[in-house]
């Protein structure tokens, strides 16, 4: 059997980035770190940080004085930011930069009086987060638009005050297809400069589609409430191939497979690439009890983007290695070394962190 990957797959720019700020806290943190929410929507990665001592909550109030609290990549109401930024414990700001930009959106839209529909899912995370961010003060209010159907019907107080926003993790054509209903609705509609949704989703959608075209069958890892996931199993279903998500190796199921000769596997913007390496594997040691080998094959381009750590990170980074720096200087002081101590200034120096892309 062929096995098709798809590129790009796995973690965005932006699951790197929460994850390595929770990671990076651990190494760093002589308190507990408290994560508000599920970092990224993935079990394998929530279990892995548990594993090393991060706490998750839903309700900040958990968080206790003196912790380190992190926000997750799906953002937060501003009254969350407010409470964890507030009393004895430190915040760090895990949310998608790509997410702040709806959040910072919406803000001025309220701030310009307009109404705002935010294209997206009711309850999801990321959704109730940039419901928060309007300030009704300018009386607009702001409202989840889900489907065609309640674009058709939807009513604003002021047809020539009305604005959108989309949740990032949609897929582009059905937020489009929302979107021509508003316009006709509501000629003077004012949209975002650029696209909401994101670059990382409209990439893994595009891959999938492509896989579909090669595949007969499509397995894509996620998890069941992280919409980016599902809609990558819908994307396949639409493009005439039948699809599954899987979270763990485990659920491949080898019936399933049964006489497919080429088969796509593709992974979700939370799902780490261990589960990839991890479901092929599995499916080698499936092709052989059946007789069979399996030949691995990349389609696609991988992306190449990454995004800055937060500064209260990098700072707090610098601060560690200088003390470390000092501590072994002081050291070295009482008992002479055949080799130089680094100063606090290498130290920090090499804390910097690594070059790369940030949008
Ligand atoms: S899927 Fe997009 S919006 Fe969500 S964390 Fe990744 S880069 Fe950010």
């Amino acid at each position: 059997m062929n096995l098709w990957l798809a590129n790009p797959r796995g973690f965005c720019a932006g699951v790197e980035r929460a994850v390595r700020i929770v990671e990076e806290l651990l190494d760093l943190a002589d308190t507990p770190v408290y994560v508000r929410h599920e970092i990224v929507h993935n079990r394998s990665v929530v279990e892995a940080l548990k594993a090393r001592g991060a706490v998750f909550v839903e309700d900040d109030a958990e968080i206790p004085a003196g912790a380190f609290a992190v926000v997750s990549a799906h953002g937060a109401p501003p009254a969350v930011h407010r409470r964890l930024a507030g009393g004895s414990r430190r915040l760090f700001d895990a949310t998608c930069p790509l997410v702040t930009k709806v959040h910072l959106e919406v803000l001025a839209h309220a701030k310009a009086g307009r109404a705002v529909l935010l294209i997206g899912h009711r309850g999801h995370v990321e959704v109730e987060g940039t419901l928060a961010c309007y300030d009704n003060a300018a009386g607009g209010g702001i409202q989840v638009v889900q489907s065609i159907d309640e674009a058709r019907t939807v009513a604003v107080p002021d047809e020539r005050a009305v604005a959108y926003v989309t949740q990032t993790t949609l897929e582009v054509e059905s937020a489009n297809r929302i979107v021509s209903v508003l316009r006709a609705r509501f000629p003077a509609l004012v949209g975002p400069h650029h696209d909401d949704i994101c670059y990382a989703t409209q990439n893994r959608q595009d891959a999938v589609r492509a896989l579909a075209a090669r595949c007969d069958r499509v397995l894509v890892i996620g998890a069941p409430h992280s919409s980016n996931s599902l809609r990558m199993v819908e994307v396949a279903g639409e493009n005439g191939k039948p699809a599954r998500l899987i979270e763990a190796p485990e659920e491949v199921d080898a019936a399933w497979l049964a006489g497919v000769a080429d088969l796509g596997l593709s992974s979700s913007a939370s799902a780490p690439e261990r589960l990839v390496e991890a479901t092929i594997a599995h499916l080698r040691s499936l092709c052989a009890r059946a007789g069979d080998t399996l030949e691995v094959r990349e389609l696609g381009r991988a992306e190449d983007l990454s995004f800055k750590l937060p500064v209260a990170l990098t700072d707090l980074r610098r601060r560690r290695a200088g003390a470390a720096a000092a501590g072994a200087a002081h050291e070295a002081l009482r008992y002479p070394a055949a080799h130089p101590v680094a100063t606090g200034a290498d130290a920090a120096r090499d804390a910097e962190p690594s070059p790369g892309g940030s949008r």
